[in-house]
């Protein structure tokens, strides 16, 4: 297993966002969590990544417990968080900002065999690595989140609403690019709004229903559940 969590608990004073939380990820899969507004998606992605501490239970990758770690720790170890709402150096050009994702990286020889792979990923980033980051589009913004999550090499990355206010287009092209990057060895897990996409994009999947998970399984099965369509299908 590359990831798991077991009885996670995780408070606001005394609100526990998340509850008694126990998910899995293998190291070839995209999983998704779904759910509504305040589940605790979010959350579960911040104390994954180390931004919030966990009032109980253990998170493990790799065969190492993490939860105690620094978010630059659990960086190292390989786990990229892409947060929502497109956080790029407005001020900064394309390429800099892509390069931002590298600051922990020691080989610096293999960086600019990643930045082109990036572009290969990302044609428009190449079009524009030169521009500043502030002057991209709200979809051009969330490619070079994803990209400079990227740049540090991680073999987990964790997505936050990558696809809110895009386009049905770039939804499409997320989910493209999601698939692709699990296809070189990273995996994913996908935290969304947009249920049907999610479900349709990841392997496996996870309901979270007032911090706690309501139900899971394969995410085709979940796509054809009456409770999942009827609660986040909107059939
Ligand atoms: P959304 O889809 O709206 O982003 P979510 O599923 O990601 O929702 P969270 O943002 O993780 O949910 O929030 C879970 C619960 O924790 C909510 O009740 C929210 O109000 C609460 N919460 C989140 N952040 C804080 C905070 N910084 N301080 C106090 N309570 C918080």
């Amino acid at each position: 297993m590359l990831f798991e969590t077991k009885s996670l608990t995780v408070h606001y004073d005394k609100v526990a966002a998340i509850n008694n939380v126990s998910m899995k990820i293998d190291d070839s899969s995209i999983i998704c969590i779904i759910g509504a507004n305040g589940a605790g998606k979010t959350t579960f992605l911040r104390t994954a990544s180390g931004l919030k501490n966990a009032s109980e239970g253990e998170i493990w990758f790799d065969g190492l417990r993490i939860d105690r770690l620094s978010p630059s720790k659990i960086v190292k170890l390989g786990i990229s968080h892409v947060p929502e709402g497109r956080r790029i150096f407005q001020k900064m050009s394309v390429i800099d900002n892509l390069l931002l994702g590298c600051y922990i990286r020691s080989d610096h020889e293999n960086i600019s065999k990643d930045l082109n792979r990036m572009f290969h990923y990302f044609p428009v980033l190449k079009e524009r690595q030169k521009q500043l980051g502030g002057s991209l589009s709200g979809g051009e913004q969330q490619m070079l989140t994803i990209a400079r999550a990227l740049m540090s090499q991680p073999r987990l990355l964790l997505l936050d609403e990558p696809t809110l206010g895009l386009s049905p287009l770039l939804v499409k092209e997320v989910s493209r690019i999601a698939k692709t990057i699990n296809e070189a060895n990273v995996a994913i897990i996908l935290v969304e709004q947009n249920s049907r996409m999610a479900l349709r994009s990841s392997h496996r999947a996870y309901v979270l229903e007032l911090g706690q998970i309501a139900m899971e399984g394969n995410s085709m099965d979940l796509l054809n559940s009456d409770h999942v369509r009827k609660a986040y299908l909107g059939a």
